[in-house]
């Protein structure tokens, strides 16, 4: 693992096309920035999708040695790769919430997993599976309190929570957690926020009057965590705030939150040339060069997760000067109009970064590809490698 600094003003690697460096310590400071935020409740990391891009087990241990207990995966099998890269009950809850019949429940049983439920038909699987190895589950009951996706719709809630109770009194699981979901948290003001909240409480009462004392009762994600104290409860679910990007760009940018993105998105120009004017750029067309001008190639594509629907949109640094993707983003490259400017072969090109040297933010690719920043870490593929900074203060180092 190479280390550069922990100033997130990375400078691209010797020789290779293109990488995303995931500033580690930028990570901790959002972590801090959040936890400042909700006093006695804890952060849950939402490390699912590979961390939206950033390395699942990398930001996880980064964020369990800097105190976070709670990881948040979305199915079993990204909770049980972390547990695989060493990361040990003791140091971490790992809840995951997206089950599918037949799922690996005695492997997840045996890996000390936290488990959610939002239907009868996972108890009706799970529980079978608690008595075949012994070991009690470590349950969350799910409740649909309005986002109509996964959890238990009120009208079933009752006899879920009375099943996982009887179950508990058998000794079978402990129902450690109640939690449920926002739709629509990054729109402040918006009616379901308070019919959630209200529906909410109405299914945390239900628990506790069939004798349920779960240890946690959760429901923000990170733009609740951000703008709804009053929903912060004992545990808040925070994926993209932690990885230093807003999700509520109408009302702040990272900066504002206290945040710094943690992800930056450089590739090296495979070629500069000189053109004619009225040359046609890229696949079918769509940019045709206004004059004599230089193009010059950026060798990422949607093959590497570059949204191909940021055509002619989507923003770049070369040189110090924004450029913009001109024509199509192809499956491995795209092409921009350097204006006539020659940089070196090799040079650096910023898509995306904390915006320290000036460059485009995830947030400007998302405007430019109509889709939201989320999307746009999380789509960075594997074919990019990534390169971690600050990862040497995990070990104790100086920082
Ligand atoms: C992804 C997810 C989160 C985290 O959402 P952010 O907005 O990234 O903080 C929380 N809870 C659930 C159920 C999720 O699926």
């Amino acid at each position: 693992m190479t280390t550069a600094n922990t100033t997130g003003t990375a400078t691209l690697t010797e020789g290779v096309r293109a990488e995303a460096t995931i500033d580690l310590a930028a990570l901790r400071g959002n972590l801090d920035a959040l936890r400042a935020r909700i006093g006695a409740a804890s952060v849950m990391l939402a490390v699912k999708a590979d961390a939206y891009g950033h390395g699942a087990v990398e930001c996880a241990r980064a964020a369990v040695a800097h105190g976070v207990g709670w990881l948040g995966c979305a199915t079993p099998e990204e909770a049980l790769a972390l547990r695989a890269a060493g990361i040990r009950p003791e140091q971490a809850r790992i809840l995951c919430w997206l089950w599918t019949p037949g799922g690996p429940w005695r492997e997840a049983l045996r890996a000390g997993l936290d488990i959610s439920v939002s239907g009868m038909w996972a108890l009706d699987e799970l529980l079978p599976a608690v008595r075949e190895t012994g070991i009690p589950a470590r349950v969350h009951l799910k409740a649909d309190t309005g986002l109509g996706r996964n959890g238990c719709q009120p009208h079933d809630w009752p006899r879920l929570v009375e099943a996982a109770r009887r179950a508990e009194t058998d000794g079978l699981l402990t129902v450690v957690g109640v939690w449920s979901h926002f739709a629509a948290a990054d729109e402040p003001g918006h009616p379901s926020i308070r019919a959630q909240q209200d529906s909410f409480r109405t299914a945390l009462a239900t628990a506790e009057a069939a004798g349920l004392r779960p240890e946690v009762r959760h429901l923000a994600n990170s733009p609740a965590t951000l703008l709804l104290p009053e929903a912060h409860y004992d545990l808040v679910r925070t994926g993209l705030a932690a990885y230093g990007l807003s999700p509520v760009p109408e009302v702040g940018s990272p900066a504002d939150f206290g945040l710094r993105p943690v992800m930056a998105l450089t590739a090296r120009l495979a070629l500069v040339k000189h053109v004619p004017g009225g040359h046609g750029v890229s696949y079918g067309h769509h940019y045709t060069t206004p004059g004599p001008t230089t193009l010059g190639l950026v060798p990422v594509g949607y093959g590497d997760g570059i949204p191909r629907h940021a055509s002619g949109s989507g923003p770049v640094q070369v040189g110090g000067k924004w450029r913009t993707a001109a024509g199509r983003v192809a499956m491995d490259q795209f092409v921009v109009d350097l204006g006539g400017d020659t940089p070196a072969i090799g040079e650096e090109v910023l898509l995306f970064g904390n915006g320290d040297r000036g460059e485009p933010t995830a947030e400007d690719w998302a405007r430019a590809a109509g889709t939201i920043s989320y999307e746009i870490v999380t789509r960075i593929g594997a074919r990019v490698p990534r390169r971690y900074l600050g990862a040497e203060h995990t070990e104790g180092l100086p920082a």
